[in-house]
């Protein structure tokens, strides 16, 4: 099996710290969802699958501790606390808290990086780490190797359309503009050449069978340009949330 983009989901209200590590990750080449708070922490762990979290303690409206607690009650995901020096006895967060591993700040970003990565292998033990794939619903892009289809069936883009996928859904969420675009995609600078990105997303859509109407991942954002979202799952009916 290949590796898809491992989903990372990371939890810190010290957007310093939050905006640094995102980047460092990033880097690396994972999906990083930041959060700035507990609550926010675990609606998007129920909404999405993520493959590591990395989790401060001390979080505003719901703190670290609850949300590992909360997240263990269903999931075995790897979880990296977070903790400043002094908060909590280190040992009890690895012991009882159910995280599987703990930095304490002040940590480097390469140290995080490397437990990870060694979280993701024990997790992950037998595939390849230089294959990106990313999966969204229907729609998966193998990114080395330039291949992308719909349900299974390949779809034929020409380069820059494909360029502008793996732009667009890199950052799900996140809003390009035309000319951001245009620099990205066509790798030139010039305001006359924003409209032929609303062709590439013409072509794009239409290849993906993605309806601009009701769209399943290519966004228009009126008067901007253009964002990626991740589909929603059909989710099971499931009681109010608490
Ligand atoms: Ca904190």
């Amino acid at each position: 099996m290949n590796a898809e983009t491992r989903r990372i989901l990371l939890v810190e209200d010290e957007k310093a710290i939050r905006d640094a590590v995102a980047a460092y990750l990033e880097r690396e080449n994972y999906w990083v969802t930041p959060v700035g708070d507990g609550q926010a922490a675990l609606d998007e762990f129920a909404k999405h699958h993520f493959d590591l979290i990395i989790l401060d303690l001390m979080l505003p409206k719901i703190s670290g501790e609850r949300v590992c607690r909360n997240v263990r009650d269903t999931s075995d995901v790897p979880i990296i606390m977070l903790t400043a020096k002094g908060e909590v006895e280190d040992r009890i967060i690895g012991l009882e808290l159910g995280a599987d591993d703990y930095l304490i700040k002040p940590f480097s970003p390469r140290e995080l990086v490397a437990r990870v990565r060694a979280l993701l292998r024990r997790a992950h033990p037998a595939e390849d780490p230089q294959r990106e794939i990313l999966e969204f619903g229907d729609l998966s892009i193998d990114v080395s190797g330039h291949k992308v289809t719909v349900a299974g069936r390949e779809v034929d883009l020409t380069a820059s359309e494909f360029k502008l996928l793996t732009t667009l859904s890199r950052y799900p969420g996140r809003v390009y503009s035309r000319m951001e675009l245009v620099e990205k995609v066509l790798g030139y600078d010039f305001e006359g050449y924003e409209r032929t990105i609303d062709s590439h997303v013409k072509n794009l859509r239409a290849k993906l069978g993605d309806d601009p109407k009701k769209p399943t991942w290519i966004y228009t954002v009126h008067g901007v340009g253009y964002r990626f979202e991740i589909p929603k799952k059909e989710e099971p009916a499931a009681p109010a949330q608490g």
